[in-house]
């Protein structure tokens, strides 16, 4: 049976709203509540998906809808349904509570991203009502534990379910929403996010009393290389894909805003410091944490004998965790449809490859071989403060935006699977 769009629409809000309702705080996380609320869904249809629990509560949900040509790579739509904690005195609504106020819907995991798990919820639902195959595999998965690391999430299925969740192509977060730039609209498409290495720098220097105080102790060198590090400008280059998202940008590479600059370079940020236990003691060891974030084409060795090129010889380094940089194609069929569609939803924007500068899960996923995008389609109204609601107090999402995304996602994935439009809609 087909579904009526403008019901399905209303489905997709009625389900996003449940699933913020869902409390999936992590820590400690909780994600059975949705991958129960998800899996009792998707039984309706006959979809019976494979839930993995790492540890008791931490569940992850798969589902497959099964392709005509086995051959084919398959489609994975992939969202996390953890959120990160909220600071309840600077909310102005419950981030629990799914409310409808000034044209959205409120709440903790609208934007991430419990809107992108509702559209593959309600779109694995409308394919399944129809029974029609794609062309491809489908792979809707609904995975724990992103805002903490992976560990019982997208890393776990990697190492110990790989044949649950390999794919040739990904759809995940982080892209497809308007940017407002010059008077002109860009639908970001992430196609490469940078790698992590987190470093522990620690100098050691003669302890001694307060009393006697000198200019090279521990906490006096740890300063001056604070300040060598922050002033050092680190490796920058231009990769393949950031070349392309500066033309059709309009920027020169030496030109571009400070706000692409991070896409553009290596980083660094001190982001943690420990020294001293008493305060009358000059203590021997001063270590300070980096938050190193390295381009596509770097590694962990790398970047430390770039650190080690400011810093000199003397503090030892440490790395601490570290997950690669990946740069996926954009010359893909896939790629290509989902621009596309985006352009054809509004008329005027251009898509283009974005780089993440923080990590996903696509970067596990990279690792069994898939191309991975951030494709999450939202449009937005250019007051609407989209950025700094990712992790931010008041998450919301504009209801409007959602269904014009909505649309554009289902064009895209029915697309890419081989179907129409009017063979799942009426
Ligand atoms: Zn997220």
């Amino acid at each position: 049976m087909r579904t009526p769009w403008e019901s399905f629409k209303q489905e997709a809000l009625d389900h996003l709203r449940a699933l913020v309702r869902l409390d999936t705080t992590n820590p400690p996380g909780n994600e059975r509540r949705a991958a129960d609320y998800l899996a009792a869904v998707l039984n309706q249809v006959g979809l019976k998906p494979a839930l993995v629990e790492p540890v008791s509560g931490r569940t992850n949900l798969i589902a497959r809808i099964s392709g005509a040509d086995p051959a084919a790579p398959p489609l994975m739509l992939s969202s996390h349904t953890d959120v990160v904690p909220v600071e309840l005195a600077r909310w102005s609504r419950a981030p629990f509570g799914a409310e409808i106020a000034d044209g959205c819907v409120w709440g903790r995991g609208t934007v991430d991203m419990k809107a992108k798990c509702a559209m593959d919820l309600v779109l694995a639902l409308a394919i399944g009502r129809v029974g029609v195959t794609p062309s491809r595999d489908l792979i809707i998965a609904a995975v724990a534990d992103e805002e903490a690391g992976s560990q019982h999430g997208a890393r776990y299925l990697v190492d110990h379910a790989p044949d649950l969740i390999r794919a040739g192509y990904v759809l995940n977060e982080s892209g497809g929403f308007t940017m407002h730039m010059g008077g002109r609209r860009f639908y970001p498409v992430q196609a490469a996010e940078k790698g992590f290495v987190t470093v522990r720098m620690t100098v050691r220097g003669e302890p001694g009393h307060g009393s006697m105080p000198r200019p090279d102790t521990a906490i006096v060198r740890m300063a001056m290389l604070v300040e060598r590090l922050t002033r050092a400008g680190l490796r920058g280059r231009t990769t393949r894909l950031m070349a392309t998202t500066l033309r059709e940008l309009g920027f020169e590479t030496n030109g571009a805003p400070t706000f692409l600059r991070p896409l553009l370079a290596n980083t660094v940020a001190v982001t943690m410091l420990q020294a001293g236990y008493k305060d009358n003691v000059i203590p021997g060891e001063a270590s300070a944490v980096l938050d190193g974030r390295i381009l596509p084409g770097e590694s962990a060795a790398s970047f430390l004998s770039e650190l080690t090129e400011i810093v000199g010889p003397e503090p030892a380094l440490e790395v601490i965790k570290q997950g690669e940089p990946v740069e996926w194609p954009i010359d893909t069929p896939l790629f290509k449809i989902l621009a596309t569609r985006l352009e054809a939803g509004d008329p005027g924007a251009k898509a283009i490859p974005w780089m993440l500068p923080g990590a996903t899960d696509s970067k596990f996923y990279a690792r069994l071989g898939a191309v991975c995008y951030g494709f999450s389609p939202v449009r937005l109204l250019p007051e609407t403060p989209f950025g700094s609601l990712y992790h931010g107090n008041d998450e919301r999402i504009p209801i409007d935006g959602f269904f014009w995304g909505l649309r554009v996602y289902c064009d895209a994935v029915l697309e890419f699977a081989g179907l129409r439009f009017d063979q799942i809609f009426s």
